[in-house]
């Protein structure tokens, strides 16, 4: 429990905070209440990433990233991020200990309020509050700060959470591809480009050949292992728009946004020579996989996205049918 104090944070600020959906409304919600709370027209954020800390700048009420990502020491975002503990600056001056308040002195601010991004038993990164107007703060002052650092770090992490299950939901665990429920909302999307301005895209469907064979004779993780550099070959064969998909088992589909027949059949034929190209080792000797690709690219005659879904598999059984290892054109 904290203590009790007579400090105030607005309502307004915890019912927009309420309404935000991602990181950048929680960041735009701390942009346009902390001038208002603390009466300054400067302030900051740093969010803890992989390689450093994210710096956001507020100016006039809005908020935008900064160019640099600070590193985890020696900065005071760095300092409070990592110790959880509150600041007050009452005199900044160019000879303070850390670059980021020598460089906020000599744009002329004289002190700042910082406070720790915490939520449970995580801190997110700092944020802080700017001041030119040499103020004497007050313990208030760094409750509110708290406060407010408290309840968008509960928000910002709400967020993060929601973001990261969301990934999770539309992935492969083994193979790392998107998986059949992305597949279906990016139909959607491309069907609907068709439809209103004939924006074309094309479905390989590839399925290994003889796979069975390959568990049943080298064992269920040789055929795992089998499963993910036919994902990663799949992902060195795609091009910046193409998304590769687990459907199930040992099939997949290279979803091509935006690309007619013509620009798609390299692109089906080069996945298929990569995955004759994969080499494995059993014990010594080598083993080698090969696919068959139905393809097919939207056209006149389909009514639904699951109309092509179709065409592209019955061209995967005919390349199956016709002797395997072969693109198939859907008619
Ligand atoms: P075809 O050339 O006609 O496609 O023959 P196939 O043996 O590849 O086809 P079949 O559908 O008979 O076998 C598919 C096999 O894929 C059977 C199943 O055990 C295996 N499989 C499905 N999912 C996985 C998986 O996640 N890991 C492994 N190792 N095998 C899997
Ligand atoms: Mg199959
Ligand atoms: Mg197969």
């Amino acid at each position: 429990m904290t203590n009790v104090s007579d400090f105030k944070i607005p309502i307004g600020l915890l019912i927009d905070l309420s309404e935000t959906e991602n990181e950048r409304e929680v960041l735009d919600t701390f942009a346009r209440w902390i001038p208002l709370i603390f009466d300054c027209k400067r302030a900051a954020v740093g969010l803890a990433a992989e390689t450093g800390i994210r710096l956001f700048g507020v100016e006039d009420g809005r908020i935008s990233q900064q160019g640099e990502i600070l590193p985890f020491s020696d900065t005071v975002f760095a300092e409070i991020y990592s110790r959880r503990a509150s600041l007050i600056e009452r005199n900044l001056s160019e000879d303070s200990v850390f670059p980021d308040l020598r460089r906020m002195a000599a744009r002329g601010m004289t002190g700042a309020l910082m406070a720790p991004l915490v939520v449970a038993d995580r801190c997110l990164g700092a944020a802080g509050a700017a001041f030119t107007d040499n103020r004497m703060f007050s313990d208030d002052d760094i409750f509110t700060m708290e406060a407010v650092a408290r309840s968008a770090a509960s928000y910002l992490l709400l967020h993060q959470q929601v973001a990261e299950l969301n990934a999770q939901a539309l992935t492969d665990s083994l193979t790392k591809c998107y998986n059949r429920r992305h597949y279906r909302s990016l139909a959607a999307t491309a069907w609907n480009a068709w439809t209103t301005d004939q924006t074309p895209y094309s479905l390989a469907f590839l399925d290994l050949d003889r796979f069975k064979s390959i568990n049943d004779t080298y064992g269920h993780g040789f055929g795992d292992e089998v499963l993910v550099a036919t994902a990663r070959s799949m992902r060195k064969v795609a091009r910046d728009q193409d998304v590769a998909i687990r459907l199930g088992g040992e099939e997949f589909c290279l979803f091509m946004p935006d690309t007619d027949q013509d620009a798609a059949e390299p692109i089906a034929n080069a996945l298929r020579s990569a995955v004759e190209d994969l080499t494995f080792t059993d014990q010594g000797h080598t083993v080698r996989v090969t696919t068959s690709i139905g393809l097919a690219t939207v056209h006149d005659a389909l009514g639904s996205p699951g109309a092509l879904a179709k065409a592209a598999d019955d061209a995967l059984y005919l390349a199956k049918k016709n002797g395997r290892n072969q693109v198939w054109l859907a008619s």
